[in-house]
């Protein structure tokens, strides 16, 4: 029996779950669907920032397009430790295509004006 909290959206339901992916506590089947893939394949939507070469700006808010599995977080933020961005982003815009071929983009979070 393994418990967590759901963060499929801001009620937090307090969930349980088995050996036999039997969900307690959901309201919804969003919550079943969460505790399922948190104990089979658990993801996450990674938001960190990457450096620029803007004076004005020197980091630049990114995140994962979508969630990647967990296992894989450090290495991402090993990644992206190693970027520099020298170019103007608007907001949406890849920094990182595909990053540890997971098939998930980096994208900007904010727009920056590098010769500001
Ligand atoms: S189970 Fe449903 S209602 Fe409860 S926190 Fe998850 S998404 Fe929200």
């Amino acid at each position: 029996m393994k418990e967590m909290i759901c963060i499929a959206c801001p009620i937090g339901c307090h969930l349980t779950i088995d050996g036999n992916l039997r969900v307690e506590g959901n309201i919804c089947p969003r919550g079943e669907k969460y505790a399922i893939e948190e104990m089979t394949h658990p993801t996450r939507i990674v938001t960190t920032t990457v450096r620029t070469i803007s004076s004005l700006t020197p980091r630049l808010s990114v995140k994962t397009k979508d969630p990647i599995p967990k296992e894989l977080i450090f290495k991402v933020l090993d990644v992206l430790g190693g970027i520099t961005v020298s170019k103007n982003v608007k907001i949406g815009d890849v920094i990182v295509s595909n990053i540890l071929d997971t098939g998930v983009d980096i994208i900007a979070t904010k727009a920056i004006d590098i010769h500001q």
